[in-house]
């Protein structure tokens, strides 16, 4: 065999990928707010410049259709579902923006659509591109709490009957890929978390890491499996039981609204954007808005969760305690040991007879 006559550098090997090249057909046309799009444009681990532009080595080559981002308008944005669609994309990912609505109860008319049937000139629904689209996809992903759980649109009252993608496809669906629905939730979703999960996918799907790790309601557990209460750097005043009483406080939020203690969500951890910003962490309470129950089962917003009640009660002899004990403590830390003083004689216990002896503290 000849030998190569451009012959990769020793270090710079390509790891092997399974897969080229890839579409990304995101549907910003449920019940949504575009938000999530919007939100991940803050990225920057990994950007999503960086995934498109192939920054990260060993990565198939990423097309992104979103209505929010794309260049093209109209018809030449549609094209790429169509072709989707037809099954003329060999390799695509589907994620989905916003709740899903339930065009059983639409009438004549319909909830959500975006592009138009050339055939009969009507709108195509939301969902019917997910039922044209769903199969065909490596994989599945709900951006955002309104395409995972329904979220805000789906609240009690609303008239769309609108559901999340577990409701519609059904919990065990599974991608031809044989991936699962990988729901990113977030009201919107914290622009890191949706993209690590998303990087995590294309190195799942170029054969470079085994399949994504996610929970039962999809999300991927390295991210939603903590509360907010175990990242948030307000614990300590939960624990000593000193909790705000009104906004602008820097003490713990339960008690004027706070759900952090039974919501999974990194986002007191991570931060916001370059690990700035958040929610308890920075003085708004956690409203739940990962979570599947979300909104309802926390409304209203700024009463105190009644389970909070009961915790906050009990830790209060403990945290009045140990907050006291630890200010002694602190008081006798605050000061400095009596040996440093301008006295002419040794006072730190130091013999200068016998200068390798060594002094306990
Ligand atoms: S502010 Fe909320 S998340 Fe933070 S310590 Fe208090 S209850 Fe927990
Ligand atoms: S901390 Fe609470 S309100 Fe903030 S993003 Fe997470 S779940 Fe939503």
């Amino acid at each position: 065999m000849a030998p190569d006559p451009n012959p990769v550098p020793k270090g710079k090997e390509r790891p092997p990928s399974t897969i080229e090249e890839l579409d990304v057909l995101w549907l910003t046309a449920g019940l949504s707010c575009d938000g999530d799009s919007v939100s991940i444009t803050a990225a920057s681990e990994p950007s999503i410049e960086d995934v498109i532009l192939g920054a990260i080595p060993g990565l198939p080559k990423v097309r992104l259709h979103n209505a929010v981002l794309s260049y093209e308008v109209g018809d030449d944005f549609m094209k790429a579902f169509h072709k989707g669609a037809r099954g003329e994309l060999e390799n695509f990912v589907l994620v989905v923006e916003g709740s899903i609505p339930n065009e059983k109860l639409s009438g004549d008319g319909y909830w959500a659509a975006i592009g138009t049937d050339a055939a009969t000139g009507e709108p195509i629904k939301t969902t019917e591109w997910i039922d044209r689209l769903a199969p065909k996809a490596l994989a599945v992903i709900g951006a955002g709490t309104c395409a995972a759980y329904g979220g805000i649109h789906a609240m009690k009252g609303n008239p769309t009957g609108c559901m999340g993608l577990q409701d519609y496809l059904g919990a065990e669906w599974k991608s031809k890929a044989g991936l699962p629905i990988v729901n990113v939730p977030g009201c919107p979703v914290q622009p890191d978390n949706f993209m690590e999960t998303f990087l995590y996918l294309l190195r799942q799907l170029a054969g470079l890491a085994p399949m994504i790790p996610v929970d039962g309601h999809g999300r991927p557990r390295w991210l939603f499996g903590p509360t907010v209460h175990e990242g948030c750097d307000r614990g300590a005043y939960y624990e000593e039981a000193d909790f705000a009483q009104e906004y602008g406080s820097r003490k713990c939020l339960v008690k004027i609204g706070c759900w952090g203690p039974v919501v999974q969500c990194n986002v007191p951890k991570r931060g916001w954007i370059a690990g700035l910003g958040g929610c308890p962490n920075v003085g708004g309470i956690c409203i739940g808005c990962t979570m599947p129950g979300f909104p309802d089962k926390f409304m209203p917003f700024m009463d105190e969760p009644p389970g909070a009640r009961i915790s906050s009660v009990l830790v209060k002899p403990y945290g009045v305690l140990i907050r006291n004990l630890r200010k002694i403590t602190n008081h006798t830390l605050n000061k400095e040991p009596k040996w440093r003083n301008r006295e002419p004689t040794y006072t730190t216990g130091y013999e200068p007879d016998r200068p390798n002896k060594t002094h306990p503290l």
